[in-house]
């Protein structure tokens, strides 16, 4: 497969190696290979907003839609600095393997800008967040192209979006987005959807494996809706707390820590620095402190081949997107004592609770948070079965099982329809 001059840079690579490691395992000829992983389209666009202090700034976003063999696309859109268009197709693969293992009917599709939002005021992130779906229109809809909250957006974000796309219309087009405020179409429990989904899996890898969460202790890296709602849920059925991370500051007690004033305070500032002087740890030693569950709710490539020898615990719940690289992934691959929860299964939740947003929303019918919730874990249970199960009959790890069960209804579905003309 020839290498691409579009879609390049460390995470690419990561979302392409991953992809030929499952190819492999499932046969899929060379010549199939480029029509499965190459991403559709992306449109590249440039947006300018005015700054409070009356300049000018230009930022470049992206929109990439990996495949539309399901129905319209889905995911995520990310506002972090860093953010590029390699970056954004490796996350709309992701998706694509994620929502087929979930048997959501979507391709996978991923956004950003590449921008500090916290840099920018209040007014200036709404002049952004408004300019890029502005410039996303043709792009994206109901039935093609479906947005949601990543890194750095939430619910006003969303809600943000939504507005602007629906006054191009000149109608309310909420199904455009998910992730939006309750008041404004959106569903109960997708706000939590995400971390609560890291929960109910962890709670499953625990019953497999014997160990009792009463009492057991974690590690969460990153405090964001993620990290916050899945340590809390973990806190609420009796796991010991000992260590979190974000950004601005790590800390570490292995007493416990105190998870809901961490939360009050990161409600009321944003982060969590200065919210102690006690406790205070190295966020890169963190990782690798000994605990019985390790959650990464950040950014990729944090667990790599310098640490993941190291890392001392016995479920491994990737709540961020690609946490794990390749060369870390062969490591553990020689490390039975750790349980991983593989990022698309991980954190499925939120996609999954989008999928009901988006179908209450065209319906006009909505469910209460017990229908949402029983939803939400009868979905992930199935999909936790089945990569259970497939990695013990084929003898994969559980990413390469996941992996498998979505690439390969994505691959049964492009074979089923055919190559058009
Ligand atoms: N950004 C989230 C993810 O990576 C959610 C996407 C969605 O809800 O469409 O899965």
């Amino acid at each position: 497969m020839q290498a691409s001059s579009v879609y390049t840079g460390p995470v690419f690579e990561m979302a392409s190696r991953q992809f030929h490691t499952v190819a492999d395992h499932l046969d899929i000829p060379v010549h199939e290979r480029a029509r499965i992983l190459m991403p559709k389209r992306v449109l590249a666009v440039s947006c300018p907003i005015h700054r409070d202090d009356g300049s000018v700034a230009v930022y470049q976003g992206y929109r990439v839609q990996h495949h539309l063999t399901l129905g319209p696309t889905k995911g995520g859109t990310r506002f972090a600095p860093n953010v590029d268009v390699g970056e954004v197709a490796a996350l709309a693969i992701w998706m694509s393997w994620k929502c087929a293992l979930a048997g959501l009917p979507y391709g996978g599709a991923k956004g950003g800008i590449a921008v500090d939002p916290r840099a920018l005021s209040k007014r200036e992130l709404e002049a952004l967040s408004r300019r890029y779906m502005q410039e996303m229109i043709p792009f994206v809809g109901p039935h093609t192209d479906v947005m949601a909250p990543d890194m750095g957006t939430n619910e006003q974000v969303m809600a943000w979006f939504m507005d602007t796309y629906s006054m191009y219309q000149g109608k309310t087009v909420s199904e455009v987005v998910t992730g939006k405020p309750v008041d404004t179409g959106g569903t109960v429990g997708r706000r939590e959807a995400t971390g609560r989904g890291v929960a109910y899996l962890i709670r499953r890898a625990a019953d497999t494996i014997g160990l009792n969460l009463d009492g057991a202790t974690a590690i969460v890296q990153g405090f964001g809706n993620v990290g916050s709602v899945a340590t809390l849920t973990l806190a609420a059925s009796g796991v010991r707390v000992i260590g979190v991370s974000d950004h601005s500051a790590a800390y570490y007690d292995p007493k416990g820590l105190d998870v809901r004033s961490l939360d009050a305070h990161v409600a009321k500032t944003g982060a969590l620095a200065g919210y102690s002087k006690e406790g205070l740890f190295d966020a890169a030693e963190l990782l690798v402190q000994k605990c019985d569950i390790l959650v990464p709710a950040a950014v990729e490539r944090v667990i790599d081949e310098h640490n993941a020898g190291k890392i001392d615990c016995r479920i491994l719940a990737e709540g961020a997107n690609g946490p794990t690289t390749p060369e870390a992934d062969d490591i553990l691959r020689n490390r039975p004592d750790i349980f991983v929860i593989p990022d698309i299964l991980c954190n499925a939740g939120g996609v999954i609770v989008s999928y009901f947003e988006w179908v209450q929303g065209l319906q006009q019918l909505f469910w209460d948070e017990s229908e949402v919730n029983d939803r939400l874990n009868r979905t992930l249970e199935k999909s936790f079965q089945e990569v259970v199960r497939l990695s013990k009959t084929r003898g994969l790890t559980h990413r390469d099982a996941a992996l498998s069960i979505g690439v390969e209804r994505v691959l049964s579905a492009k074979r089923k329809r055919g190559l058009f003309p």
